[in-house]
């Protein structure tokens, strides 16, 4: 049940003080459930020569060693929960990127935290009991499908489980079923969207809000879905290793993503030297788990790029804001020594017209120095058009990402169609520079 018309739960809009001395109360707990219970991090705070009871204030959080990637896996499968296994209901994986899985557990109140965690999102951008919510997500191991299930549910949604994939029969039912809140990657509502666009039925949609995460996204994307659909866009992000979905989210202010300070300390540290930024300055998010049951992980590096907003928003909620992420620290391209997010060549390339809804970036290496091609599908339109046009477009495309992106790069544009659809999470870069 929710609180009140406008929030889902009272935590939400606590008074800045009392909320930071429930998160240190509840920081202090974490680190004690972790210390007590979990074999890697007793060895790690007593290498480090620290005990719970070290922690006096919130900063001395940065006494405790960094939580990486690789973790999980040299404690795969259950090496790092807090818990015996029967009190365990449910494990998720994610794929790391490079050998073994990383494998999460919940308990049973676990998995009710993390559903009214994402039931709070959902309700922050208003799905009701009287929505049709249609998610558009990959169920099985990824935590996207189920978090956003059952949260759906918990709010009273009419929830449809249509996974990803077989796009015509989806869209579909957006049309019979009057489809009104959508839940997907962006990159899968963006072929959604051209679906709709073959079929003809963009004027029998009933959609008004969508949520899109699980990969860095743009301003300028955001436009496109929001015009295509007449939905109002949000921003959705989480990881597997923090429940999954619902870690934070955008309100209707659409200014930065609310993180739940109730459930998550947060930290941003500068990526080369561990070190804390300043106030306002960007860094790799570092994220504790509060309130997990299963897995207290502490001080977990995500290698998400991001700034931390802190001032009062105008939805009401005291919970701080991230910034749009730019990518992860894994996603950066390094191309002749300039760093490059996918995510800012995605946003430089919605703003032209001319373009379509699919691009890639494939990099080479000739003679040792790097390459950097674009490619970008344009509407058909345009390609039916006189030649000289293409290459009037051609040349202005790379000017512009130029000019944004202070790299020159080769533009190549092809047909509608011509680059490989995802479902999931896009593949948007083909690095061909190792082989
Ligand atoms: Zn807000």
């Amino acid at each position: 049940m929710p609180w009140n018309n406008e929030y889902w739960e009272k935590e939400e809009v606590l008074p800045k003080k009392e909320l930071e001395e429930l998160q240190f109360k509840r920081l202090k707990n974490a680190i004690k459930r972790a210390y007590d219970n979990v074999e890697f991090y007793r060895r790690r705070l007593k290498e480090a020569n620290i005990t719970p009871d070290d922690l006096k204030k919130p900063e001395d959080i940065a006494k405790i060693p960094f939580t990486q990637k690789e973790h999980f896996a040299q404690n795969y499968p259950f090496g790092l929960f807090a818990v015996p296994k029967e009190k365990i209901v449910r494990i998720h994986t994610s794929s790391g990127t490079s050998g073994k899985p990383k494998v999460v557990g919940y308990t049973a109140q676990d998995i009710d935290t993390w559903v009214n965690m994402v039931a709070r999102c959902l309700y922050m951008v208003g799905v009701r009991d009287s929505d049709v919510f249609q998610n558009m997500a990959n169920y099985s191991f990824f935590t996207g499908g189920l978090g956003f299930h059952y949260a759906a549910e918990r709010i009273g949604a009419m929830t449809i489980p249509s996974g990803v994939g077989n796009t015509e029969r989806q869209v579909q039912c957006m049309v019979d079923f009057g489809t009104t809140a959508i839940h997907s990657t962006p990159s899968y509502a963006m072929h959604v969207k051209e679906v709709v666009e073959e079929m003809g039925v963009a004027d029998k949609l009933k959609l008004r809000i969508g949520c899109f995460g699980a990969e860095p996204w743009s301003e300028n994307t955001r436009r496109r879905l929001e015009d295509a659909f007449n939905i109002k866009a949000y921003d959705s992000y989480g990881l597997s290793e923090m429940n999954g979905p619902g870690v934070a989210f955008e309100c209707k202010e659409q200014q930065g993503l609310h993180i739940w300070a109730d459930h998550y300390f947060t930290e941003l540290i500068d990526p080369k030297t561990g070190e804390q930024v300043g106030e306002g300055e960007k860094g790799e998010l570092v994220l504790t788990a509060l309130t997990k049951e299963a897995m207290p992980i502490l001080r977990y590096r995500t290698g998400d790029i991001t700034i931390l907003e802190t001032d009062k928003c105008a939805c009401g909620r005291t919970h701080p804001r991230l910034m749009r992420i730019l990518g992860r620290s894994d996603d950066m391209l390094i191309v002749r020594g300039i760093n490059v997010f996918p995510s800012q060549i995605e946003n430089v390339l919605m703003q032209i017209p001319e373009v379509g809804d699919n691009f890639q970036i494939v990099l080479t290496r000739e003679g040792g120095l790097d390459e950097i091609t674009v490619k970008v599908e344009v509407r058909d339109e345009i390609f039916t058009g006189e030649l000289w046009d293409l290459k009037e477009l051609q040349q202005r495309i790379q000017r512009i990402l130029q000019k944004e992106l202070l790299l020159r790069t080769n533009v190549e544009l092809v047909e509608k169609g011509r680059i490989e659809r995802s479902m999931g999470k896009a593949k948007r870069v083909l690095d061909l520079r190792s082989i």
